[in-house]
């Protein structure tokens, strides 16, 4: 999507600070970080949210999944949290679906 900060990111229009790069998804340091190791996995195919993905995404919303789990180890934790916001009020500021990786502190639950 022509007008998307996360197509652009993925496409490499836009810098960020990359921790991995795959066929279908990027791996970047959040840019306001929330904890030690604040990242966001995004595919790069534009999906705006969790609203609309469809069953043929499953297999992709699965290497998001273990993209994660990759990129933990990459940062040395096993101990991490995996976010989605779907939707303003539950805190989505970014239409392009992504999965938070927070770890590196203590995480407090339930969150705000
Ligand atoms: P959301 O609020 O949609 O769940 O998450 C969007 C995230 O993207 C936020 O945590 C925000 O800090 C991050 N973000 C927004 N703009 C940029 C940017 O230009 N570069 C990077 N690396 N992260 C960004
Ligand atoms: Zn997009």
């Amino acid at each position: 999507m022509s007008d998307c900060l996360f197509c652009k990111i993925a496409a490499g229009e836009i810098p960020a600070d990359k921790v991995m790069e795959e066929d279908d998804l990027v791996v970047f340091r959040d840019i306001n970080a929330q904890a030690p190791t604040h990242l966001l996995v995004i595919p790069r195919k534009h999906i705006a949210s969790m609203n609309d993905v469809t069953v043929a995404d499953a297999a992709l919303l699965g290497r998001l999944l273990d993209a994660c789990r990759r990129a933990a180890a990459h940062e040395k934790l096993t101990e991490y949290r995996i976010v989605n916001n779907c939707g303003e009020s539950a805190g989505q500021s970014v239409f392009h679906i992504h999965l938070h990786l927070l770890g590196g502190r203590s995480l407090g639950w339930p969150p705000g």
